[in-house]
């Protein structure tokens, strides 16, 4: 049963499942108490929690179910007005990985066929910094406002920083792109995969979403194959035109003649 805990240190009421154990209610960041699967265990909400956080979804709209057998589990859920539209987003934990995803809906897309939807991986320098080095940013808000003109659609928002090797070895390839190693290389030279993308967890909250076919905001064939390979049903592809710019110009190149990208 959920109650009222001490105060910490900031004076704010802390909920606690009755086993002394605080929650923090986020999941995330938390090293303070020690690592790999033990740190999972310690933050997992409670299940009247969760309830709580379901609940909140059905008031939204959306009826949830967790699955058994899946790594990705929703944990709550909230309004997000943005600049670019106004969504409901759903916040999912991923036990196989320890990564928390997001994703970003609007409308009633259960039973969708088509759906649009865009997986956004993380980027860091793009997402958040604006950099010039890529067209993330430029992706992530087209699909927003894309999906908020047909008023349907979901943007899932991986925990995947990097193509998948994660931000410091991202800032290192971008060391070696200013040495003139284009972006497959440079993750090459350091020992790494081109891509090491995986969308598992985005195919699990497809499911949990109930859509039943994808129109797939992407450039990237390879996220289309990867979303097969996990049974997901992609009937149409969208292409996302972003105008090149002089920092851009030769990545978005490279992307295109290396990794098979299309326009
Ligand atoms: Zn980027």
């Amino acid at each position: 049963m959920l109650t009222q805990g001490k105060k910490g240190t900031s004076g704010i009421p802390r909920l606690t499942d009755g086993s002394g154990h605080g929650s923090n209610g986020n999941g995330s960041n938390g090293k303070s108490s020690g690592g790999g699967s033990s740190y999972r265990l310690r933050n997992r909400l409670p299940d009247s929690t969760l309830q709580h956080f379901q609940g909140t979804c059905r008031a939204l709209g959306f009826d949830f179910e967790q699955k058994k057998g899946f790594a990705v589990k929703l944990q709550a859920c909230a309004d997000l007005p943005t600049r670019h539209g106004s969504f409901v987003i759903a916040a999912f934990s991923d036990s196989k990985t320890g990564k928390e995803h997001t994703a970003l809906i609007k409308g009633d897309v259960s039973g969708m066929h088509a759906c649009p939807l865009r997986i956004h991986s993380q980027c860091h320098t793009g997402d958040v910094l604006g950099s010039l080095r890529c067209d993330c940013q430029a992706q992530l808000e087209a699909s927003m406002k894309y999906i908020e003109s047909r008023q349907q659609g979901v943007v899932i928002y991986l925990q995947q920083e990097g193509r998948g090797i994660g931000l410091v070895n991202k800032i290192r390839a971008y060391n070696l792109q200013d040495m003139g190693f284009d972006t497959v290389d440079a993750n090459v030279c350091l020992g790494l995969p081109p891509d090491a993308r995986d969308y598992g967890a985005a195919s699990e909250i497809i499911q949990l979403l109930g859509i039943r076919s994808v129109c797939l905001l992407t450039n990237n064939p390879s996220k289309i194959e990867g979303l097969r390979e996990h049974g997901i049903r992609v009937t149409r592809r969208m292409p996302l035109v972003i105008k090149a710019n002089e920092h851009n110009r030769e990545y978005l190149a490279t992307k295109r003649k290396r990794m098979g990208h299309l326009y």
